[in-house]
């Protein structure tokens, strides 16, 4: 095995692994459960959702904190706000069909509050990466609006216990929503069809009242989050804090009052938001300010797919993508790639045109700790089933006989692991099958066991291919060989439209770590 280069990257799949998604979180409102500490989900509107305050999980290696010397130190949490943040995402998506970005925090803020700058925030270093994820995903959903449609709100969801019945408003007064004032005027910010009118036609009772231009109230009228994000400091984001009193946050309560702010959102969107997306790009929330290094073999039994999976990777800035023939491979070029993907093809003509000799460096990358992925051809590659793959991944092929089983569309129903991984709130997806393999554990002793992702839960069988065999066989597959992670689709997610970004979430998973990183995820379990 050679030495690798020290590698200065982030782990992205460390923090991937305390993603947490909608139904978890109500759990996690309860739980003093390590891990989930913060959600983060893309949206397809140009509305952020955050919620700092509302986590109850303790942090491993983290002691409360003492708040010596932080002004209007706090170390109560805001009850149900992270709940409810779910629930208007939820409810978002049901009035709008799309869904917000989402970060919601499930640390509980007697360890990291999540509403201070950085040296308020935590006392002790390992804090600070998880308020490190909690803020990158805040930054990166930003630029991803700010790109992508234009402008956008945030919505900073808190609660106070001043009145139980009246939600405050947190603008500073109207600096953080400095753009929306500019275009549309004070109306925008005070006036009935403002967030907070619209709030008021909920029925909810707002303070400030409507047209009226008292100042907020000085302990809610907007934290650090706001004044960081909104269009205060510049920038076309406008943020406001919602402070919401606790008989809209009790669990009874909650759902409705997701829904009825939603409305509130909706009608101020048609008002104020952008409809359309200027730009349709999609990006990783990535957390590294590094180029992930991204090898993918472009040389004998890679099919045209590899023009779509090209095209699926050059949408993210935060990639390096080099093409690869067999014989870099050969010659040892994997050193200075954190992944390489093997495409969609020929399982065969991939593995015999690399050869013994191609196929061992390959191996050797993996078990030093490189990243792999395979795509459909590239996951025959992986499998432990033919004497020209690279047996990766410890899963055989199910009815090798009819490989040639056709095309088409076919559901998979994701795990919840699978649900983490790819950031989707909902199981299950429609993607493009292609005489993929159906793999099924091969229970060998000298590869660890590879953890499904993804199940089948419809078919293709013709070319007198049998029924019944391809349900319930793995669609995905995540497995580790050695030090290193790999992570294989049957069917081919960079040919369908919308899931392209599976591919990228997938590098975030198996992409090459420091051996600090590692640990220190492993300790996070
Ligand atoms: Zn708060």
């Amino acid at each position: 095995m050679k030495t690798k280069p020290q590698l200065t990257l982030l782990v992205s799949f460390l923090f991937a692994g305390l993603t947490w998604q909608a139904n978890a979180a109500e759990e996690a409102e309860n739980s003093i459960s390590p891990t989930p500490f913060v959600t983060i989900e893309r949206g397809d509107l140009p509305i952020i959702l955050t919620a700092p305050h509302g986590g109850a999980s303790s942090i491993p290696d983290v002691p409360r904190r003492q708040g010596e010397g932080v002004q209007k130190f706090s170390s109560l949490s805001d009850a149900g706000t992270a709940r409810l943040g779910v629930k208007l995402a939820d409810a978002i998506e049901q009035r709008f069909g799309k869904r917000p970005y989402l970060v919601v925090a499930h640390f509980h803020r007697r360890y990291v509050d999540a509403n201070r700058p950085p040296d308020l925030a935590y006392e002790v270093t390992p804090a600070e990466k998880v308020y490190d994820r909690y803020h990158n995903a805040i930054a990166n959903a930003r630029r991803e609006v700010t790109e992508r449609w234009g402008h956008g709100l945030l919505l900073d969801i808190h609660g106070q216990a001043a009145d139980p019945k009246a939600i405050f408003r947190g603008t500073q007064n109207g600096l953080t929503t400095k753009h929306l004032l500019s275009r549309f005027g004070d109306e925008a910010l005070r006036g009935k069809t403002s967030l907070f009118g619209q709030l008021a036609q909920q029925d909810f009772r707002v303070i400030p009242a409507v047209d009226d231009t008292d100042r907020e109230h000085d302990r809610y009228d907007g934290g650090f989050t706001v004044v960081t994000y909104g269009s205060g400091r510049g920038g076309t984001i406008d943020a406001i804090q919602l402070e919401l009193g606790r008989s809209f946050r009790n669990a009874d309560e909650v759902e409705r009052t997701a829904k009825r702010i939603a409305s509130a959102v909706f009608n101020f969107s048609n008002e104020y938001l952008p409809r359309k997306a200027t730009n349709q790009v999609e990006l990783p929330l990535s957390d590294s300010e590094e180029l992930v290094r991204v090898g993918v073999y472009v040389d004998q039994g890679v099919g045209r797919s590899v023009k779509d999976l090209l095209k699926a990777l050059a949408v993210s800035s935060d990639l390096k993508v080099d093409q690869l023939k067999a014989e870099d491979i050969r010659e040892g070029i994997l050193d200075r790639y954190d992944v390489l993907i093997q495409p969609g093809g020929s399982g065969s003509g991939q593995g015999k045109h690399l050869g013994a000799e191609g196929r061992e460096e390959i191996r050797d990358y993996i078990a030093a700790g490189g990243g792999y992925i395979g795509i459909c051809a590239g996951a025959y590659l992986a499998s432990a089933d033919y004497d020209w793959s690279l047996h990766v991944l410890d899963a055989k092929v199910i009815d090798r006989k009819h490989w040639a089983r056709g095309r088409g569309d076919v559901e998979i129903g994701l795990t919840e692991a699978g649900q983490l991984a790819f950031q989707r709130s909902k199981p299950k997806l429609t993607i493009l099958y292609s005489q993929g393999p159906l793999l099924a554990p091969a229970d060998r002793d000298d590869i660890e066991d590879y953890e499904v992702i993804a199940s089948y839960e419809t078919e293709i069988a013709k070319n007198g291919a049998p029924k019944g065999v391809m349900k319930g066989t793995t669609a995905i597959a995540r497995g580790k060989f050695g030090e290193g992670r790999v992570l294989c689709f049957s069917p081919h997610p960079e040919k369908t439209g919308g899931l392209e970004s599976l591919v990228i979430h997938a590098i975030q998973q198996v992409r090459k770590t420091k051996n600090q990183d590692r640990q220190l995820l492993e300790s996070a379990k």
